[in-house]
């Protein structure tokens, strides 16, 4: 079983208008307080053995925006990871980055410091359609971006995008498509934008100064996206995610394989033993409780081992390869986890092949109502 640790930097330098994540406006005095929390939640973790000491196989730098933080911060909480928990040989270590904070200067000293993959959140490369969402940045940003992390020495490279923008076609969406294919990224996560509450977005969409996105079209663009990446020589591995051949992100699999994580952070979740826990939300609660020594958790859970399979199923239900049959071997005697598959596959949205059971095009487009009827 692999060992992943999240951690959530809190930080970013504007909020993007469809950004609910838990973040604060980046400032130096914030951040040392972060830093200097983080640092004490590894020390409670590393002295009560939460890990049993196992080393890590993933680290991953999410957000808000890692990148926020300078490389030395950044390079300075990898090597308090190295010292509390240990990696493995081969550990994939992932930074989210968005594409103004990077330079090939400190793309370098990431990769220097052991770093071996670079995520920039690039969303469209159309300027006018990252104005809508609240970007302040360019294409020609991300374009630079990408060539200072390959000049740096990174080659696993991954793209953040966003489609079903205000405003935006299908022809602008294959536009951007082409635009990023032709920066030879490793991987690509393509994410539908969704209008969440309490964003600047929900609230122009209730004033009437942005439309919801049209789901039709959304679905149109997923499928064209699908396409033409699969002629790039791209494999779509999940729902949202799309990889050359060697390049799935290891971090991201172990959510959906259901194996053991430790997040660290305001609101990072984890899942150990069976047991999910998760952080104080809130930047000041989670700092505040570790400024009086105590670890920052807000909620835990023991899972059933009915719980575990059940989620380890919906979970699985993500990947385009499904999960295996075998997996339901373990159902409870009232036979209602083969009730409620059979139900699906006769709606058409899951399907069963070669031992395995999968969502189908049409049953992706509603994973989260497949998710929320077998849990
Ligand atoms: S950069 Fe990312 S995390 Fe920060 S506000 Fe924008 S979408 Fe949210």
């Amino acid at each position: 079983m692999s060992l992943g640790l999240y951690l959530h930097v809190p930080f970013c330098r504007t909020r993007c208008h469809f950004c609910a994540f838990t973040l604060q406006i980046h400032r130096e005095d914030r951040a040392q307080r972060y830093l200097h929390a983080l640092s004490g939640e590894m020390r409670l973790h590393a002295g009560q053995q939460s890990l049993a000491g196992r080393r890590l196989d993933t680290v991953y730098f999410g957000g808000g925006t890692p990148t926020a933080l300078s490389a030395a911060q950044l390079e300075g909480i990898l090597q308090n990871v190295r010292d509390s928990f240990g990696l493995t040989g081969s550990a994939e270590i992932s930074v989210e980055a968005h594409p103004d904070t990077v330079t090939e200067d400190s793309l370098r000293q990431l990769a220097d410091a052991g770093v071996t993959r670079i995520s920039f959140g690039a969303q469209s490369m159309d300027d006018s359609e990252l104005l809508q969402i609240g970007r302040r940045t360019s294409g020609n940003r991300t374009q630079a971006a990408v060539g200072m992390a390959r000049a740096a020495g990174f080659a696993n490279i991954n793209l953040d995008l966003i489609y079903g923008v205000p405003g935006q076609t299908l022809d602008g969406w294959l536009a951007t498509l082409e635009a990023v294919l032709s920066l030879d990224p490793a991987h690509l996560s393509c994410y539908a934008l969704t209008v969440e509450e309490k964003t600047r977005l929900h609230i122009d969409v209730r004033r009437g100064d942005a439309v919801e996105p049209d789901t039709v079209l959304q679905n149109e663009m997923e499928d064209a996206a699908s396409r033409r990446l699969a002629a790039a020589g791209f494999t779509r591995y999940e729902i949202s995610n799309y990889a050359r051949p060697g390049y799935a992100c290891r971090h991201n699999l172990l959510y959906w394989q259901g194996q053991d994580y430790l997040g660290l952070g305001p609101s990072a979740q984890s899942y150990l033993d069976g047991r999910r826990f998760g952080n104080a939300v809130s930047v000041d609660d989670y700092c505040r409780t570790l400024e009086e020594g105590r670890l920052p958790v807000a909620e835990s859970e023991l899972l059933s081992e009915d719980q575990r399979q059940r989620e380890r199923i919906v979970f699985g239900l993500r990947l385009i390869d499904g999960v295996d049959r075998t997996l339901l071997r373990h159902e409870p005697p009232d036979g209602a986890w083969n009730q409620t598959l059979e139900r699906m596959a006769r709606r058409g949205l899951l399907e069963e092949r070669e031992g395995r059971i999968r969502l189908t095009d049409e049953g992706r487009r509603y994973a989260d109502s497949v998710a929320a009827e077998l849990i």
